[in-house]
């Protein structure tokens, strides 16, 4: 039996699902599952899915592989593509859409001989400056997907935001009125396909970004793509563990690795069966809360590969077999996101297999 364990609500999932749906009623929608579904299992994830979304996202051939050894059966979006040394066929063999941000892309497209196999999504990059194609090349580029033998008509449009997070920012809507720029430049014949912009934050603060398609990552799992939780999402995970120890300790005494952290009264410390093995990280600060038994209490000394010490206070009634809870619904991790400086999206994404998934509905 695993001590360290990632439970998943489904229903919350679920939840979150129909939260969008009626959000964006004729809006095509993505599930994000790539990265181990951020954490939370990425075919538990995608079979609980399968038949309540309208595609797949992931980031690497072997993710969307993975998806169809398991019986998925929903389209499949690589969102970077195929990378230079994968194999074309695996996109024929296990029915993937590739996003196209490359000229490179084209040209190994080209040598498939096989008429109208493969949907495509082509990335436009409007203002992230990491994947797709510049704006001056990018309808030259087109023209040049959509003439390949290969390519299945129409072509879908896609493109990322550097910024949606940014409440403020005017970047949101430069990039926006940039994909509209585009759309309206290209050949009204190929046009036709879904066009899609907004991921979490696109979804969730720029309502004219929504067009036909969106790509929710992180909200999907219940978690806020800014700093503060969003009220209507419901967390899916809860990272937990328990206490194996209760021990007394001595006011002025120190604790754990390098003596960090010394007590400035008399009190009983608890040990927790979770650590950086788990994925659960080094760097996190004393003063972190965990959740014992309904309170909060605070890490104390550093984050131990397979442990972490709090303090339980002089008069605990808490014993070992009690129940730890790093992060969840009663203890957000956006709150230890804004604790530690590291985003949600890692603390979900780095935990690492020793910590078990376990499902409930
Ligand atoms: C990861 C990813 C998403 C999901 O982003 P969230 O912010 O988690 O919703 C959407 N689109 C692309 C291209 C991605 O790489």
């Amino acid at each position: 039996m695993s001590i360290a364990v990632v439970e998943v609500n489904r229903k919350s999932i679920l939840a979150n699902i129909e939260f969008f749906r009626e959000k964006s009623p004729d809006v095509t929608l993505m599930a994000v599952v790539k990265a181990n579904a951020y954490g939370h299992g990425m075919e538990g994830v995608a079979q609980l899915l399968d038949d309540k979304v309208d595609y797949f996202g992931v980031a690497r051939v072997s993710e969307a592989v993975t998806l169809r050894q398991v019986g998925i059966r929903s389209p499949i979006v690589l969102l970077e593509g195929f990378f230079p040394h994968d194999d074309i066929n695996d996109l024929l063999d296990f029915n993937l859409q590739p996003v196209i941000h490359s000229s490179w892309q084209i040209d190994v497209l080209n040598t498939i001989p096989f008429p109208n196999e493969i949907v495509a999504w082509f990335k436009i990059d409007t203002g992230m400056h990491r994947l797709g194609f510049h704006f001056d090349e990018a309808i030259s580029e087109f023209n040049r997907l959509a003439s390949c033998k290969a390519i299945r008509q129409p072509i879908n449009i896609i493109s990322h935001f550097s910024s949606a997070d940014e409440l403020s920012s005017s970047q949101t809507n430069k990039q926006i009125a940039q994909f509209d720029k585009f759309i309206n430049s290209i050949d009204s014949n190929l046009i036709g396909g879904q066009q899609s912009i907004a991921a979490s934050g696109g979804i969730l603060a720029w309502p004219d970004s929504h067009r036909n398609m969106v790509r929710i990552g992180i909200a999907l799992y219940g978690v806020s793509p800014f700093n503060d939780a969003v009220a209507d999402l419901q967390p899916a995970m809860t990272l937990k563990s328990e206490l194996i120890s209760v021990r007394k300790h001595k006011k002025g005494e120190t604790v754990g690795y390098g003596q960090t952290w010394t007590s400035h009264h008399d009190t009983m410390l608890g040990v927790a069966a979770i650590g950086y093995g788990d994925g659960y990280p080094r760097s996190i600060p004393e003063n972190t809360p965990v959740s014992i038994n309904g309170r909060l209490v605070p890490i104390v000394g550093r984050v131990s590969m397979d442990m972490i010490v709090v303090d339980l206070g002089h008069d605990c009634h808490d014993k070992p077999g009690d129940e730890v809870i790093l992060w969840g619904k009663e203890l957000p991790v956006e709150q230890i996101a804004k604790h530690t400086g590291i985003s949600a999206y890692e603390l979900l994404t780095r935990l690492t297999s020793r910590a078990k998934i376990r499902y409930k509905d």
